[in-house]
């Protein structure tokens, strides 16, 4: 307890005392257990220091959300998983919805959201993330093989927005190239774009 860190005061009726006061918010180290792993991490709790001792210390279900997934992000880094942040950013990276997602790698309802809090992805899904994370080709693939799923309208925009990211990256590479002494060995900027769209007709 008494490493615990006041990270503010916050003006609220208290639940704990009943009265209207300063609470302090807090900050403790918290210990997880995830796959026999214990995993070392932090929260937020809210201290009042009126109530009863049993009473005095209580988490709001934002709090409560925040910590676990502070648990499993740790959990994540110390096995070189990708953090549900990274997650979230590669699918927003391609406006992808968790649906589209799950569609596309074949997983059930509701995995990717989950992903994105607090269940730790398979070492194999992280993989396929990192994977299309990294090569918005791969994902064109991925589209494809399961064109069927999506509407016409739908598929549309997954393509034009990961032909976005795909140039984007080009255009990075040859920027990189031109400036960069430690040039990328495998990239040729000579070599032409790939059209996306002849993959997907492929
Ligand atoms: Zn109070």
């Amino acid at each position: 307890m008494r490493d615990d860190i006041v990270i503010r005061n916050v003006l609220m009726d208290c639940p704990a005392c009943g009265h209207r006061h300063f609470v302090e918010e807090r900050d403790r180290e918290v210990c997880w257990t995830i796959a026999n792993q214990h995993i070392l991490s932090h929260e937020r709790y809210y201290h009042c220091p009126f109530a009863d001792e049993e009473y005095n210390e209580w988490q709001t279900y934002e709090m409560e959300e925040e910590s676990s997934q502070n648990g499993h992000d740790t959990y994540r880094k110390n096995n070189g998983l990708l953090t549900s942040r990274d997650i979230f950013n590669i699918r927003v990276q391609y406006r992808l919805s968790c649906e589209d997602l799950e569609i596309l790698f074949g997983l059930k309802p509701d995995s990717i959201a989950r992903y994105e809090r607090d269940i730790v992805q398979s070492k194999k899904e992280d993989e396929r993330l990192r994977l299309v994370k990294d090569d918005p080709l791969k994902l064109v693939v991925m589209v494809s093989l399961r064109r069927d799923k999506f509407s016409a309208q739908r598929r549309r925009e997954i393509l034009d927005r990961i032909s976005e990211v795909y140039y984007e990256y080009e255009a990075k590479k040859i920027l990189q190239y031109t400036n960069d002494h430690t040039r990328e060995r495998n990239f040729n900027p000579h070599t032409k774009y790939v059209n996306i769209h002849e993959i997907w007709n492929q």
